[in-house]
């Protein structure tokens, strides 16, 4: 196998504007879209982003037999991606990005916002052993106050995951801003940027709980 290629920098805030994309959200965020449609759409558009997120991918050229002659042509190099679920509203990014990279491996944190202070608390932990080899696509639909996203990046920072993204559908400044001030070095991928959070520290418009839309639990 050849040298892998120089792997091109990431920008630290892609908003994918492509119109698919935009249009599946827009469908997301309508309060009477139904939980088998949402859960529909998230893994649609869950896929397109995990295009975007790829991007980047380091390849490598190999020597290749067609039909007709020898011939070098890239491939992924070495171990590759793991995409990391931050539970339980992760899962359902989670499936579309695993339709693009069937063998990606697959790590869940457990994180929940605790109701009256917004702080993340962790609960659950599971990943592969090998991250310090391994490109981190780290999923959550919603990024908010960014409590949930620092905990699990400070999580994957300390087992020394390769690099690392974070993939959402809808993120609020306050969020962008709070990953980015203790890990600019994370490149954060999005479908919408919106306005800003509520009191609750729901973002605005956004499209309400996305794991109880998602899993039909109110
Ligand atoms: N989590 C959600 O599910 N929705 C928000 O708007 C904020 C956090």
């Amino acid at each position: 196998m050849a040298k892998a290629r120089e792997r091109p920098q990431p920008p630290m805030l892609r908003i994918v504007d492509h119109p698919l994309v935009q249009h599946k959200l827009s469908l997301m965020r309508k309060r009477e879209t139904s939980t088998s449609k949402f859960r529909a759409l998230m893994r649609e558009i869950s896929l397109l982003l995990a295009y975007e997120a790829t991007r980047d991918l380091a390849l490598e050229e190999t020597e290749i037999e067609t039909p007709l002659e020898t011939a070098r042509m890239p491939v992924l190099s070495g171990k590759k991606v793991c995409v990391v679920s931050i539970l339980r509203a992760g899962n359902g990014i989670l499936d579309g990005m695993l339709d693009l990279m069937p063998s990606a491996r697959v790590g869940h944190i457990g994180i929940y916002r605790e109701p009256h202070t917004l702080h993340a608390v962790e609960y659950y932990l599971k990943l592969p052993e090998d991250l310090p080899d391994r490109d981190v696509i780290l999923v959550d639909p919603m990024l908010a106050t960014g409590n949930s996203a620092v905990a699990a990046i400070s999580r994957l920072v300390e087992l020394k995951a390769r690099s690392i993204k974070f993939v959402c559908l809808v993120a609020a400044p306050e969020g962008v801003e709070q990953v980015h001030r203790i890990f600019p070095e994370v490149s954060v991928v999005t479908a919408a940027l919106d306005r800003c959070l509520n009191d609750h520290g729901y973002i605005l418009p956004g499209l309400g709980d996305a794991g109880d839309r998602l899993f039909g639990t109110k």
